[in-house]
């Protein structure tokens, strides 16, 4: 008898621990975005990351020296594609470099040339949005807003539904054309559970300027986590791809790597 109430004392007492234990982990509501951002997290997990790499017996020397430093990534963007002459050739570059980028397609390109988009995503790259029909987001009504958003979202899905081992190169990022924003365009996005994707160094290669000028905007702006816009879509984009392979040369050189700027879990954090 005296067993039997033991073990019943201890069974709850065991319930009111672990109810108290789940009480804890469980969090009381969503974190802040200041929590989920914060780069000491993100710098616990590569701490955690590296000491799996290091712990791990068949990581020579060799390979750790060429691990690169999480330290120095930055982000390549390209917009206004998909193009059936130039993104195959900025394709090749990042390649050629071992770098990686996200595209920000306009749908309407999308259906136009598929089989490139589907190209872009097995280079291991992404596909952000960039509007169906190019506009200026700031002039549109929620409806007209949505459907730039959907139909270019469906161009992509269906663009990358051929091989699925790329779906996961759609991503819930849209860069809106010229970068115009406003209060409504972020509450649409937000609306629709879309992150705005803008950036930090403008190389104007649109603009016409030369490969060389290219270099120096981004050379003169450089940082770790920063993020580049460059254009594979339009008329002419020799000085893009000439500026493009100086911009890798040079990055690669400085000890920077390229990161995914968006995935299909969201946007990259950028302090
Ligand atoms: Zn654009």
């Amino acid at each position: 008898m005296k067993k039997e109430l033991i073990f019943v004392l201890l069974f709850a007492l065991l319930g009111i621990t672990a109810q108290s234990a789940l009480a804890a982990s469980t969090p009381q509501a969503v974190p802040p975005a200041s929590q989920l951002q914060d780069p000491g997290r993100t710098q616990q997990f590569i701490q955690l990351a590296n000491g799996w790499m290091e712990g791990s017996t068949s990581t020579t020397d060799e390979q750790q020296l060429a691990q690169p430093d999480p330290d120095l990534v930055v982000y390549l963007t390209f917009d206004d594609g998909p193009d059936p002459k130039w993104t195959p050739q900025v394709l090749e570059l990042l390649k050629q470099y071992h770098a990686i980028a996200t595209f920000f397609e306009i749908g309407r390109n999308i259906r136009s040339y598929p089989e490139i988009s589907l190209q872009v995503a097995e280079g291991g790259n992404t596909i952000g949005l960039h509007g169906y029909n190019h506009l200026d987001l700031t002039k549109l009504g929620y409806s007209d807003f949505y459907l730039e958003v959907v139909d270019t979202r469906a161009a992509i899905a269906d663009a990358l539904a051929s091989n699925p081992q790329v779906e996961g190169a759609l991503t819930p990022c849209l860069r809106p054309p010229y970068g115009a924003v406003n209060q409504d365009v972020y509450a649409y996005a937000a609306q629709m559970n879309y992150a705005l994707s803008f950036w930090h160094i403008d190389t104007r290669d649109w603009s016409g300027v030369s490969p060389e000028e290219i270099l120096d905007t981004v050379s003169a702006n450089i940082a770790p986590y920063k993020v580049i816009l460059m254009h594979d879509g339009g008329e002419k984009r020799e000085n893009t791809l000439q500026g493009l392979e100086l911009v890798l040369h040079e990055l690669t050189l400085r000890g920077y790597t390229f990161g995914q700027y968006c995935t299909a879990y969201g946007q990259a954090y950028t302090p």
